[in-house]
């Protein structure tokens, strides 16, 4: 059996349509310009992983009709990638016991601050949380043994905010990545199926001056040349990309993903 990733949602952030917002990529009829909040859903042996709960996840855990879940990676507590833990409680209830969660110390940090409620310090030192099991990095590079898997993780950042990227196999999904050290590279030797997030066209950051938080559409294509996979899927895609204008200026091996696409690797 084929392992598999279904793209959830491909938006950036914001989704798209943005809220109020009138630009041809927000009115667009095409069905690849509407992209929920991003995560994937990753299928391999028979089993669910999430990677991350963004604020859409009610929505796509209904659309695309999961019903089990056997662990979740989070690769960093922004609330596009953690907005919809609340809603894993539907899982708590079908499955009776807590969900295996797969995150850095860091993001664990921040969700204890985010979700104090679902996550209580009992006692010094000692969390509880009822509905999730934290399984939790505490370095910044490695392999970890996971719901009978072993997943390479990798760490960089977007700003201030740590993030991890995950691999399995030829499998890996690098998302919000900003910052990064030639190790990130050096991990991801052998990866043949990349997932790697790109918010703009360089063209736009660079008009607007804003600090940068994603790489660039130009970017993300250099950063899956260094790593030579065989194909490469861009996400976390803001309205300032028409999928199907840009998708035709890509080189071959790299695409757009969409919401619903499933790759199988
Ligand atoms: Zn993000
Ligand atoms: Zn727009």
């Amino acid at each position: 059996m084929k392992n598999q990733f279904l793209f959830l949602g491909s938006g950036g952030s914001t989704g798209v349509p943005l809220i109020g917002c009138n630009c041809a990529v927000c009115r667009s009829k095409d069905p690849h310009d509407k992209r929920l909040r991003p995560s994937g859903l990753l299928q391999v042996k028979g089993k669910n992983f999430l990677i991350d709960v963004g604020p859409d996840f009610r929505e796509q855990a209904l659309k695309y009709e999961i019903s089990h879940i056997d662990g979740i990676l989070i690769t960093h507590s922004h609330f596009d990638h953690i907005g919809g833990l609340d809603d894993l409680r539907a899982f708590n209830f079908l499955q009776k016991q807590k969900i295996p969660c797969l995150l850095s110390i860091e993001t664990f940090d921040e969700l204890k601050l985010r979700y104090h409620y679902l996550i209580r310090d009992q006692k010094e030192g000692e969390t509880v949380c009822a509905d999730l099991d934290f399984h939790i990095l505490d370095k910044d590079f490695g392999e970890i043994e996971f719901q009978g898997l072993v997943w390479d993780f990798v760490s960089f950042y977007q700003g201030e905010m740590k993030v991890t990227g995950f691999r399995l196999g030829d499998f890996a999904y690098i998302s919000d990545i900003r910052e990064f050290t030639e190790e990130v590279y050096d991990a991801l030797v052998g990866v043949k199926t990349l997932v790697v997030s790109a918010a703009k066209p360089s063209e736009i950051l660079i008009a607007r001056g804003v600090a940068k938080r994603h790489l660039s559409i130009e970017e993300a294509i250099d950063f899956s040349e260094r790593i030579n996979a065989s194909k490469t899927w861009i996400t976390h895609i803001g309205h300032e990309i028409g999928h199907e204008e840009v998708i035709r200026e890509l080189p071959q091996g790299i695409s757009l993903a969409y919401d619903g696409l499933a790759i199988e690797f």
